[in-house]
């Protein structure tokens, strides 16, 4: 089959008049954090470079702020901030000059986190840590200069185009939208004074770059508010903007502050590129869509419905910088696939860290992590094919060592393989997808279902042995924890044992969770049915009223069990959960009647129920089940013999520490130990 003949629309060039892009496919902007660190623009060179060598036809940058009221990161007002983008864009372009690299423009307006923030009125956000300082008339000219200068620099820096992010509950956002604009003099009112300063960003941006430079506009399309923007507003604007210069329209999907999900892995893939096609039918200048296109078929399929002119992926070109590339030689199953759980990249950006990904922790660490081929290959055994012995193998395989890898189990994947049954969590699916291919590809000698004992390892002639083992649930010390109606967790997940109509769920952490998700559930899975997802989350795509929500109650099926989840501690129930998606879990539980219960002491199960002391006082709960999700337990036995018997292994993943284990730590750790192996 000729190269990339299974996906002729996303490989198909398209012409900007003054410019070209190779194909369609985008990488799409993402704060990493390394706009903000030292040696931040040597990374970056290093990272985009990577990812333009993997065949994407058009990067953009993570935000940069015009001026220091916009936010604390990274800014670009003057020549010598330019100079220092240049090594960015000069890798870029060395990569291959084919491809484009855009600068965003961002300005987080009522967001910024400094008390110096500004927007069109002093409304604090649900979700901003100061009220915001109301610009004047002066200020708002400032505001548009800087604007002006900040493209006219990215131009001087080498950059392709900038894009102005429009959206998201950042500055321009809040002129559009009367609870964050009440102004009453030209800047506020009607919508025709609401989106005149984006307009005009956008007017004066194209002044300052001329005509040959690509300057795009991010619009919240959907922007997912109560009261928010009406479609006819959506399409005022685009219309607007269109005709004072904007090259491409990007469509964004919501608002930070807005409590519905869009890119987490329980969002159909794709599902809101129905949203852009309308948008599109309306407008002249290309399209750009987004969230949750991590793949090149879901990408040629939107493209073939006409819902866009470019597909936005950034979150899967951080999982796989040569997700393009191998869709264009036909190895689409090598594609390390991005499965939306924001735990090393979202989570990360709100919470100060440098971003990487859960699949792939190179990401945003190409300078330090390097899998370079090993200067003498060895005989490695790994014991364990869940996250962290599939890490550890496929690296170690790609490094050239000669790799065994044992599972107890019939197939790869350890808890992902239960992790993968919760509803929402079919993305997981890919991960294992993934390394069965690399296991194949890299000539990884695997053994299934065979239970490794430091007696099957004697004179196989390995160098090394790596433990990753992985955990065992942990049994608490609690009168009646054998009792008939006790379920452990893994029992529960691949349905080992029946679960009754009243269960109480010991232990709050992300496994109780899922489960409680798992035994409430009903009907299709929203994360595969974009009609279940819409009805789940109060969206109205057909009819778009204000802000695609407004009026739209969720409505959320239950399997009818009545479900109360526990923990000892009492804090809020679920804090522990990921920053940007756990209050998805949680909200979705309460909506299907889950009750959550903090502070609560176990005192034993018998005939009458689970007996527990809450606030001094004694209850019983008579419930038909008691599930136990109350953590996990280092599986090291095998270790400990092997050690025992003088042979010398190491361990990773849960068999090294299980508390407060995740598939990011695992993978993390295995793939750092094998790229010095
Ligand atoms: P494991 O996955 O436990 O793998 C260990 C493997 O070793 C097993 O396959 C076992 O069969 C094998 N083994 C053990 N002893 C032997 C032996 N003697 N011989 C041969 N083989 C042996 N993490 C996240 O980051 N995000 C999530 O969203 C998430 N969701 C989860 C949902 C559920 C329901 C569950 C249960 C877990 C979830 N996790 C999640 C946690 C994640 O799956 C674990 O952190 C991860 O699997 C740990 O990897 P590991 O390789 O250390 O161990
Ligand atoms: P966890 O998050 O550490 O939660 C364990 C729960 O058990 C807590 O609620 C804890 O709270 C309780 N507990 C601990 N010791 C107990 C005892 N002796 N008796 C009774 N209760 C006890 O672990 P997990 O839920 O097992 O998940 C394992 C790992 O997988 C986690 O680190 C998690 O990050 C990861 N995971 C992630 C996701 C995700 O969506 N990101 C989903 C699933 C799993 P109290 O001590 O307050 O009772
Ligand atoms: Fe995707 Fe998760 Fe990696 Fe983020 S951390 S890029 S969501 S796989």
């Amino acid at each position: 089959m000729p190269s990339g003949s299974r996906y002729p629309l996303l490989f198909s060039p398209l012409d900007l008049g003054f410019t070209r892009l190779k194909n369609r496919a985008l990488m799409g902007s993402m704060h990493t954090g390394l706009e903000d660190v030292p040696g931040g623009f040597e990374r970056q060179a290093a990272f985009f470079a990577e990812r333009a060598r993997g065949g994407v036809g058009m990067i953009i940058t993570g935000g940069i702020a015009p001026n220091r009221e916009a936010g604390g990161g990274a800014k670009l007002s003057t020549p010598e901030e330019a100079a220092q983008h240049r090594i960015v864009t000069e890798a870029v372009h060395a990569a291959d000059p084919e491809v484009k690299i855009c600068m965003q423009i961002l300005h987080t307006g009522p967001l910024a986190g400094t008390p110096e923030c500004v927007a069109p009125s002093a409304v604090r956000s649900r979700i901003g840590r100061f009220t915001p300082n109301e610009l004047d008339e002066a200020g708002i000219e400032k505001q548009l200069n800087d604007f002006a200068n900040c493209a006219a620099m990215a131009k001087l820096a080498g950059y392709d185009g900038v894009e102005v992010i429009g959206s998201a509950g950042y500055l321009l956002s809040t002129f559009l939208v009367e609870k964050t604009n009440q102004r009453t003099d030209q800047w506020g009112g009607s919508f025709e004074n609401r989106m005149r300063f984006p307009v005009e960003v956008m007017r004066r941006v194209r002044e300052a770059v001329g005509p040959d430079f690509i300057v795009i506009f991010r619009i919240a399309a959907m922007d997912m508010l109560e009261g928010g923007m009406a479609w006819d507003e959506v399409v005022t604007l685009a219309k607007a903007v269109e005709a004072v210069g904007a090259t491409i329209i990007s469509t964004h999907f919501c608002w930070h502050e807005a409590q519905v999900p869009t890119i987490a892995t329980m969002v159909p893939r794709a599902a809101f590129t129905q949203v852009t096609s309308r948008l599109r039918k309306a407008l002249k200048v290309p399209l750009i869509t987004s969230n949750r296109i991590n793949m090149p078929d879901v990408a040629e399929a939107v493209l073939e419905r006409g819902d866009a002119d470019l597909v936005s992926m950034a979150r899967p070109m951080l999982a796989d910088p040569d997700l393009v590339v191998k869709a264009l030689e036909g190895r689409e199953d090598e594609i390390n696939t991005c499965i939306a759980c924001n735990q090393a990249c979202l989570d990360h950006t709100f919470t100060g860290q440098l971003v990487s990904c859960l699949v792939n922790p190179r990401a945003c660490r190409e300078t330090e992590l390097t899998y370079a081929p090993a200067t003498q290959s060895r005989r490695i055994a790994v014991v364990g094919a869940g996250p962290a012995g599939l890490a550890y193998a496929t690296v170690a395989a790609q490094r050239g060592h000669k790799v065994t890898l044992f599972d107890a189990g019939g197939e790869i994947g350890g808890q992902f393989n239960l992790a993968r049954r919760i509803p929402g969590k079919e993305e997981f699916n890919e991960t294992l997808r993934y390394y069965r291919r690399m296991i194949d590809k890299l000539g990884v000698d695997l053994r299934l279902n065979t239970q490794v004992t430091p007696d099957l390892l004697k004179g196989m002639g390995f160098d090394e042995v790596v433990v990753a083992t992985g955990i065992e649930p942990r049994k608490p010390d609690l009168e009646g924890i054998d009792h008939p109606r006790v379920v452990g967790y893994i029992d529960a997940i691949l349905g080992r044992r029946p679960i009754g109509k009243t269960v109480a769920i010991m232990g709050a952490g992300g496994i109780g969770f899922d489960v409680a998700e798992l035994i409430t559930h009903e009907g299709p899975s929203g994360a595969t049915d974009i009609d279940v997802f819409a009805r789940e989350w109060g969206i109205d795509f057909k009819n778009h009223p204000r802000g695609g929500v407004t009026g739209v109650k969720p409505q959320v099926a239950t399997s009818g069990r009545d479900v109360i989840l526990m923990q000892r501690k009492s804090d809020a129930v679920g804090r522990s959960l990921g920053r940007t998606t756990g209050w998805t879990h949680r909200l979705t539980l309460q909506r299907r009647g889950v009750r959550m219960l903090g502070g609560v002491e176990y005192v034993k199960i018998d005939d009458a129920g689970l007996h527990t002391r809450i606030g001094g006082e004694d209850k019983v709960f008579d419930v038909d089940t008691v599930i136990v999700c109350a953590g996990q337990l280092p599986l090291r036995s095998l270790y400990d013999e092997l050690t025992a018997a003088g042979v010398k292994a190491s361990l990773v993943g849960g068999a090294f520490e299980a508390m407060e284990l995740d598939a990011k730590r695992a993978i993390d750790q295995a793939s750092r130990l094998a790229a010095v192996a």
